[in-house]
């Protein structure tokens, strides 16, 4: 990817001889990799002896795991919060596994939606809960930077499935848990 970051830049009208340039189609490169290190990295091997037998039967949550990711319409970055809950039916998952999936599929090419999906239906497939609740904040530097220039704007998606689609308390639960009152 080297040499296309240097045409690039040619592009653009820009001099990659210039001192301040000279390193940075590595770098842009060595980043490009980091931001798509998820295609490296699938479900089945991230929550590998991951999952327990436990008799816990309330709502799990971990709430405001940040999110990077990368638009795939601009490849411009969005970010912000990610609040996962599930209900486990007898078995759970690791807790710190529930951020490294966020990364997992965050550092991908995403669009928002789908992101939250992903999320939501791979807890849902592997630990077969009773349900499964994902909510994702963010803003995208798509839309602040450039054209309509919402700079407080911020898109929410959700996925709700199992108890929390069917249930409205249990939902309710997981929103107030979310996002406390006062
Ligand atoms: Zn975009």
């Amino acid at each position: 990817m080297i040499e296309e970051v240097r045409r690039i830049l040619l592009q653009i009208g820009e001099d990659p001889s210039r001192s301040g340039l000279l390193m940075t189609p590595q770098r842009v490169d060595s980043a490009r990799r980091y931001l798509t290190s998820g295609y490296q990295t699938n479900a089945a091997e991230l929550l590998n002896r991951a999952l327990f037998v436990v008799a816990y039967d309330e709502m799990v949550i971990v709430r405001n795991i940040e999110v990077f990711s990368l638009c795939e319409h601009h490849l411009l970055p969005f970010f912000g919060k990610c609040h996962v809950a599930y209900l486990p039916n007898g078995k759970v998952i690791g807790l710190s596994k529930i951020p490294r999936l966020v990364d997992m599929y965050a550092r991908r090419l995403q669009v928002q939606e789908r992101l939250t999906m992903q999320i939501a239906e791979t807890i849902n497939s592997k630990v077969q809960p009773r349900g499964v609740a994902v909510v994702v904040e963010a803003q995208h530097l798509c839309m602040i930077m450039r054209g309509v220039e919402k700079q407080n704007s911020i898109a929410v998606t959700s996925s709700m499935l199992g108890a929390f689609k069917d249930n409205q308390n249990t939902r309710n639960e997981f929103l107030n848990l979310i996002h406390p009152k006062g």
